[in-house]
């Protein structure tokens, strides 16, 4: 049952709000959720295309954003929805992506019910504050009891409808699209009570969903429009970076003019790539963008693809110095996909440089002088750069799923760190020492299991380890005996000579 809310007068006029206040911005949505539980056919099945056949593994890569129209008795509304990427790798750009929304919908599976990755979705959705809508997926499948799913969400901190809140619950199918039309309807809901407003006319602020370098058109940054409204020849700064818009897209790549509010675009005009998840603020330009033979702009100019492209921001680790213990040179398609991979990866790599755009010859050079590997995530590799790389022995492995690079990033550093294990056969403490023939001899007391004369030991003061060595020799009295028991005292030599205290720890042991 769809909850009954009274809709506000939308265009009904507010003494608070200026005039130029366009109440009722679309609502800017973000889909969270356990991976798997159909985020991606979700928003495939609201945008009505085909994103997850397509994608690599099945996962989410970039976050992207479109926007839907919805019927309502007062009217066709619009949500912008945020595809934000469900694997835990993207942990960060999905709690950006989060803070960017104004409305969340959590999306379970009801055959699976709440996973790691949906109380992860809950705290980022709690961290920002907003209000979510719970989307109970795969309710089509044979045994799916919604009842018990909003039990184990309440169990998570959810205050459900029915369980003493008011968050909604709505059952749906993304496969078959039961139930989607009642998610948006309350989407919609949802966000008349939160009385989103915007100044069409006001400020510019947006935000960057994502960021790449294209080879054809340069930098390019989809900005969220959240107050004001973008236009071409405006100029923006971005943290340090600076822009003139010089031409916008929507999410069908059709060229736009102008973005207002609650309008996602991809814009070119940054000099460099910009941060994922940063503001953008700007300035309107009193004069419109001069084209660069100097007219005025009428339409703008698209910029060709022969103009020299601007180069690259360089991302050099503050962790590249010679202390860690494998270097990599990480190349990707995107920033979005950069920073969620040197976010993750393990502290034992150090990343010498990371960078947006194809592996080429300068790399290897540089993968070479620093004896780094070169990691690429969504980039191409042509032959001859594969053939340079052998001869110059450098090792290059690119990957097309995140988890996937990480997994192995992960498993390949884990198998080179990793300490033999020791089996401790026995341990015992100094408790004298002698000289026998100018030897150094210590008399030890067996405190548990034994040492044998040849045991493998290590000799350990507190916590700290000072010696490795073997036993050469263990006498009882004035008797050679080849081992000696939990319990006995002997005086024993190492071989070689070990630098020993009373009161220091024998353990023999085998790797
Ligand atoms: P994501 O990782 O959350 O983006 O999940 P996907 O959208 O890739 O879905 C994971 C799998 O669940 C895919 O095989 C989908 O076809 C399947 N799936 C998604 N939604 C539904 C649904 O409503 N019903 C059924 N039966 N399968 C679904």
């Amino acid at each position: 049952m769809v909850k009954k809310i009274k809709l506000k007068d939308d265009f009904s006029p507010r003494p608070a709000l200026s005039e130029t206040h366009w109440r009722g911005r679309p609502p800017i949505v973000a889909v969270l959720g356990h991976i798997d539980h159909g985020k991606t056919t979700l928003l495939d099945y609201i945008r009505k295309s085909h994103v997850a056949e397509k994608e690599h593994g099945g996962i989410t890569q970039h976050i992207g954003s479109y926007q839907v129209e919805v019927k309502t008795p007062e009217g066709p509304k619009k949500i912008t929805f945020i595809d934000t990427p469900g694997h835990e790798a993207f942990a960060k750009m999905r709690s950006r992506g989060a803070k960017v929304a104004d409305i969340a919908v959590l999306i379970v599976a009801g055959n699976e019910g709440v996973m790691p990755q949906t109380k992860e979705s809950i705290k980022f959705i709690n961290e920002a504050k907003i209000p979510m809508v719970v989307a109970i997926n795969k309710v089509d499948l044979p045994g799916v009891v919604v009842e018990k799913i909003k039990k184990q969400l309440s169990d998570a901190g959810i205050r459900v409808e029915g369980y003493g809140g008011d968050v909604v619950t709505v059952p749906v199918s993304a496969k078959t699209g039961k139930g989607v039309s009642q998610l948006l309807e309350m989407i919609i809901l949802v966000s008349e009570m939160e009385e989103l407003t915007a100044d069409p006319k006001g400020k510019f602020e947006g935000v960057v969903i994502e960021s790449k370098m294209n080879h054809q058109r340069g930098p390019t940054a989809t900005i969220l429009v959240k107050n004001g409204t973008l236009k071409i020849g405006d100029e923006v700064t971005c943290e340090e970076a600076f822009g003139r818009i010089k031409a916008m897209f929507d999410e069908n790549d059709r060229q736009v003019l102008v973005a207002p509010p609650g309008k996602p675009v991809e814009v070119l005009g940054f000099k460099e790539v910009v941060a994922v998840g940063s503001k953008v603020l700007g300035k309107m330009l009193s004069k419109p963008l001069a084209r660069p033979d100097g007219k005025p702009a009428g339409k703008p100019a698209l910029p060709t693809g022969r103009q020299a492209l601007p180069p690259e921001r360089e991302l050099i680790s503050p962790k590249a110095p010679q202390d860690v213990t494998f270097k990599i040179i990480l190349k990707t398609d995107v920033k979005g996909s950069q920073e969620a991979i040197s976010e993750n990866l393990p502290k034992e790599i150090g990343i010498v440089k990371a960078q947006t755009g194809g592996i080429n010859e300068s790399d290897i050079l540089l993968a070479k002088a620093t004896g780094a590997a070169i990691i690429g995530f969504n980039v191409k590799v042509s032959p001859s750069l594969y053939k340079l790389a052998n001869e110059e022995k450098v090792k290059i492995k690119t990957y097309e799923i995140i988890y996937k690079l990480l997994e192995e990033i992960d498993e390949a550093v884990k198998a080179l760190t990793s300490v033999p294990a020791e089996e401790v056969f026995g341990r015992g403490e100094i408790i004298a020492e002698f000289i026998v023939k100018e030897e150094r001899v210590a008399g030890v007391k067996i405190i548990s299991g034994k040492i044998c004369r040849g045991d493998k030991i290590k000799i350990l003061r507190g916590e700290k380890e000072v010696g490795r060595g073997r036993i050469k020799s263990i006498h009882h009295l004035k008797e050679e005996i080849p081992m000696a028991e939990m319990g006995t005292e002997c005086g024993s030599s190492f071989s070689p000579k070990l630098d020993f205290e009373e009161k220091d720890v024998i353990i023999s042991y085998k790797i």
